[in-house]
C-alpha cells in the first residue's frame, strides 16, 4: 500500500476532539440546571455498519456526561410498533435526543420513520420541520452528517466561495442537505445520483468532491482533478472490512486534501449528534 503524506488528511477524529471541550463547558452550565442531557438510540437488527456507529455514539456521551438510552430493537420489528416506540420516546420529558440508525430494514418506510421522530429532539436533524429550516435558512436542528461534512471542511480552511462542490447523491439525509448547505457558502454546486450520464465528466470538475453515495470505491483517481478536496461520506461493510465510496490509496495521490474512511466524517457526525443533543437540552 502507497503511503499517504500525513498532510493531506483531513483527521476526523482530531478535529471532532477539538469541540470535546466546548460541549462540556455547555455540559457544566446544563447540568448547574440540573439538567442531564439525554439521547436515546434506536437501532434496529443489526446491520454492521450501524452497530459500529451505534457504539461509537455510545462512547461519545458516555465520554461526554450525556445520558445514552440504547434501545436495540429487533430485525422484525413492525412499522407500527416502532411508531409506537418513537411516539413514548417523543413523549418522555426526561429525553432530549432521539437518534434512529439507519438503514433500517427493508420493510419499514424510512420516510414515515424519519417523520415520527418530534422535530424539537431531532437530533440527527432528519424530519422534514428540520430540513425545511434548512431550505429556508433558519435557525434548526441541523443534519448531523453533511453538517459534520462542513464542520470539516471549515476546520481545514477549504475556501467554499465560488469553488465548484459536486456531490454524488442526492439522499434526503445526506446528498440534498449537503449540497444546500455548500451554496449557503456560496459554493457553485452540482448534484450527481444514479441517471447521471458520465459521472466522470462532471466529479472531474469538482473543486471539492463529496461522495455519498454507498458504493464501495466507486471515486477513483481518473475521476478526480488534481489538488481537489475529496470527502468520502461512504460507509460501506464489505468482505475487507468497512470502506468508503473513494478509493483512498489512488485518490489521495491526486487529492489536496482527502478525509479517510474509518476516521473522516463518521467521528464528526457523532460530534455533531452530540452537539445537537446540548442544544436539545438547552
Ligand atoms: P442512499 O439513501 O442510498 O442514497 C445514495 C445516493 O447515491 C442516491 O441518491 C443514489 O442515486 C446515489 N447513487 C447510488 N449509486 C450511484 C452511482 N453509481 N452513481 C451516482 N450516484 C449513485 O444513501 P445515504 O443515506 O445518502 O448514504 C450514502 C452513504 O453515506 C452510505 O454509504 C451511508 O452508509 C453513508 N453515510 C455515512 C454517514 C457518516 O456518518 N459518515 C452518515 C450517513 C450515511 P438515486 O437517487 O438516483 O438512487
Amino acid at each position: 500500500m502507497l503511503a499517504v503524506s500525513p498532510e493531506k488528511i483531513i483527521d476526523g477524529r482530531k478535529i471532532a476532539s477539538n469541540y470535546l471541550e466546548e460541549l462540556k463547558q455547555s455540559l457544566n452550565a446544563l447540568q448547574a440546571r440540573h439538567v442531564t442531557p439525554t439521547l436515546a438510540v434506536i437501532f434496529v437488527g443489526d446491520n454492521p455498519a450501524s452497530r459500529t456507529y451505534f457504539k461509537v455514539k455510545e462512547k461519545l456521551a458516555r465520554e461526554l456526561g450525556i445520558r445514552f438510552i440504547a434501545e436495540r430493537l429487533p430485525q422484525d420489528i413492525s412499522e407500527d410498533t416502532l411508531l409506537s416506540k418513537i411516539a413514548s420516546l417523543n413523549r418522555d420529558l426526561g429525553i432530549h435526543g432521539v437518534f434512529i440508525e439507519f438503514p433500517l430494514p427493508a420493510h419499514l418506510r424510512a420516510e414515515l420513520i424519519r417523520a415520527a421522530v418530534a422535530p424539537a429532539k431531532d437530533v440527527d436533524g432528519i424530519t422534514p420541520e428540520n430540513l425545511g429550516k434548512l431550505l429556508i435558512g433558519q435557525e434548526g436542528l441541523f443534519p448531523s452528517t453533511p453538517f459534520g461534512v462542513m464542520e470539516l471542511l471549515r476546520k481545514s480552511e477549504v475556501i467554499l466561495k465560488g469553488q465548484h462542490a459536486v456531490v454524488v447523491g442526492r439522499s434526503e439525509v445526506v446528498g440534498k442537505p449537503l449540497a444546500l448547505l455548500l451554496l449557503k457558502e456560496d459554493a457553485t454546486v452540482t448534484i450527481c445520483h444514479s441517471r447521471t450520464r458520465d459521472l466522470a465528466s462532471y466529479t472531474r470538475q469538482a473543486d471539492i468532491l463529496c461522495a455519498a453515495a454507498g458504493r464501495p470505491k466507486m471515486i477513483t483517481a481518473e475521476m478526480v482533478k488534481a489538488g481537489a478536496v475529496v470527502i468520502d461520506i461512504g460507509i460501506n461493510a464489505t468482505a475487507d472490512g468497512i470502506v468508503g465510496d473513494v478509493d483512498f490509496v489512488t485518490v489521495s495521490e491526486k487529492a489536496r486534501l482527502i478525509t479517510p474512511v474509518p476516521g473522516g466524517v463518521g467521528p464528526m457526525t457523532a460530534m455533531i449528534v452530540m452537539r445537537n443533543t446540548v442544544k436539545a437540552s438547552q
